[in-house]
């Protein structure tokens, strides 16, 4: 039986897409995106993941947008190219020989979290780092300051998500030592309490209101450990963005880029 190939795929998928939508004006959409994401496909086997020239690679906006592009079809079930990049051995085969990823992810090590899907990117265009409540240690800070700097990553996002265990750990001790090593959570979201009052709101309410406080909290804390990332983001090359995940709609909602100078003194490992 012949193999199918990526661009095969892409056309069966494609094809589906127009089958399955019962309106002209959505199928003709899906169409469009599925065709951008098929030149794109195109660029990456012919070797493009070695020497990146698409948007994402070229600016911060542009990364930015290839998320939002690609959780966007997540969220709609139109997942193309972190299907193909499994399914194609070519691809890993051209892989193999560099990466170029064009965004840093640093995110939560809940299970339901896979960055690769939630921004439906293939093989070698993420550079994931994750920790329980996406709060980076000096390794992780480490492991970012590498792509920026060797790999040309242009975009940090800091990606927390509702209903956050370890910031919910966080949230029920409060002044009281988490067992274990635990306490080193505590520490990572030092000042997260007093940062978000509770008030009179429900505990899912502010746990919601601490998940997006942390990420922001987090992204800031990324540039206030790092003059080297700090440095890119004043000369525009890098841009650090918080964000928060929603587990059951799979959207990402994207919070204000950090501004360098402003505000990054809080939150993170000391
Ligand atoms: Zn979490």
């Amino acid at each position: 039986m012949r193999r199918l190939t990526p661009l095969m795929v892409c056309f069966i998928a494609l094809a589906s897409a127009m089958a399955q939508s019962p309106q002209k004006s959505a199928a003709q959409t899906r169409l469009r995106a599925l065709e951008l994401e098929a030149a794109g496909l195109r660029r990456t086997l012919l070797g493009a993941a070695q020497s990146p020239d698409g948007p994402e690679a070229a600016s911060p906006a542009g990364a930015l947008l290839a998320l939002q592009e690609g959780n966007e079809r997540f969220v709609r079930g139109l997942r193309i190219r972190s299907q193909m990049g499994a399914l194609d051995p070519g691809a890993r085969e051209a892989l193999a020989k560099g990466q170029a990823p064009f965004a840093v992810i640093i995110t939560c090590s809940d299970s339901r979290l896979a960055d690769n899907f939630i921004f439906d990117q293939e093989l070698g265009r993420l550079f994931t780092i994750r920790e329980a409540g996406n709060a980076p240690d000096l390794q992780g800070l480490a492991s970012a300051e590498y792509a920026v700097e060797h790999l040309g990553s242009r975009i940090i996002v800091v990606l927390g998500h509702e209903s956050c265990g370890a910031v919910k750990a966080v949230q029920e001790a409060g002044p009281t030592p988490l067992p274990g090593n635990l306490w080193s959570l505590q520490a990572a979201m030092a000042g997260l309490l007093d940062s978000v009052p509770r008030g009179g709101e429900s505990a899912g309410a502010h746990l919601s209101h601490l998940v997006e406080a942390n990420a922001r909290r987090q992204a800031e804390s990324v540039l206030a450990r790092s003059p080297l990332l700090l440095e890119r983001c004043a000369k525009g090359s890098l841009s650090v963005v918080p964000a928060v995940y929603d587990l059951a709609t799979g959207k990402v909602r994207f919070l204000p880029a950090v501004v360098p100078g402003h505000g990054e003194k809080t939150g993170g490992h000391s």
